[in-house]
């Protein structure tokens, strides 16, 4: 109840100062945002930085919306926001995607690590190994820790279903490493290959979703650069039309069964 009031009271502010009457969804969603991913700085002036996070960020969105088993894109932006971030993508949670008895899938964990290692794989295929930054990595624990909680809680390699680690264990944090006995050290080695595993195979997904669409990657990062904001709708149509473009010129009619605008 608290933060629903606190919600609305961000979004009443960002109605009276956009002189409207009442509050509508673009106020509350960017309530939320504000709330709980920081405050919007002015935009970054055009600069190789500005290029990388565009190009980071529509990484992310591209292969989110290229994979199927994951949340709906809501926005992708490269506005700055208070706490050093320099653009996200945003999802809508699908609720089909949560089975009956509202737990995540397997595959879904898969799509989401993906999607968590698009901003990477774009950097990487764009600028190279050699280039790749430091904005990736909230993502890596991200994937990190989903990875981990699929071998050791969710029973979801080869080690089989058994659970490993006790949920709210912080082992991944480093912190208690040495005093967890829940397990052997061989079986500790054991679940760190599989982590790697679920890691890079995710991660080279991204990488080939990246490549195979490098010039929609090229056209969409041009968008946000000018808009500095796409929203999935938008996002999406922007797919369409250059799905159409390059059906007429016939140049690869594969691109076609991606699925972009979903
Ligand atoms: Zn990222």
């Amino acid at each position: 109840g608290a933060d629903l009031a606190n919600l609305l009271n961000e979004a009443a502010i960002l109605t009276a100062r956009r002189r409207k009457d009442t509050i509508g969804n673009l106020e509350v969603n960017d309530a939320i945002d504000r709330i709980t991913i920081g405050l919007t700085l002015n935009p970054l002036l055009d600069s190789k930085k500005k290029w990388l996070v565009a190009y980071h960020e529509i990484g992310h969105a591209l292969v989110s919306t290229m994979l199927k088993n994951t949340d709906t894109l809501e926005k992708v932006t490269i506005i700055p926001r208070s706490g050093g971030i320099a653009g996200f993508a945003n999802y809508v949670l699908d609720d089909e995607m949560i089975d009956s008895e509202g737990l995540r899938s397997r595959a879904w964990l898969l799509s989401r690590i993906t999607v968590a290692l698009g901003g990477r794989a774009a950097e990487a295929e764009v600028y190279g190994d050699a280039e790749v930054t430091l904005g990736a990595s909230s993502d890596i624990t991200e994937v990190s820790k989903l990875a981990r909680e699929m071998v050791t809680l969710y029973g979801m390699s080869d080690l089989g279903p058994v659970a490993l680690e006790s949920p709210n264990s912080e082992v991944f944090l480093g912190q208690n490493w040495n005093s967890r006995s829940d397990y052997s050290e061989a079986m500790a080695i054991k679940i760190d290959q599989r982590v790697r595993e679920i890691a890079i195979h995710c991660y080279e997904d991204a990488r080939r979703i990246i490549r195979e669409n490098r010039d929609l990657v090229d056209k969409l990062v041009e968008a946000l650069l000018d808009e500095d904001t796409i929203d999935g709708d938008e996002f999406g149509k922007i797919g369409d039309r250059y799905v159409e473009v390059t059906k007429e010129d016939s140049v690869d009619i594969s691109q076609t069964s991606l699925g972009i605008g979903k």
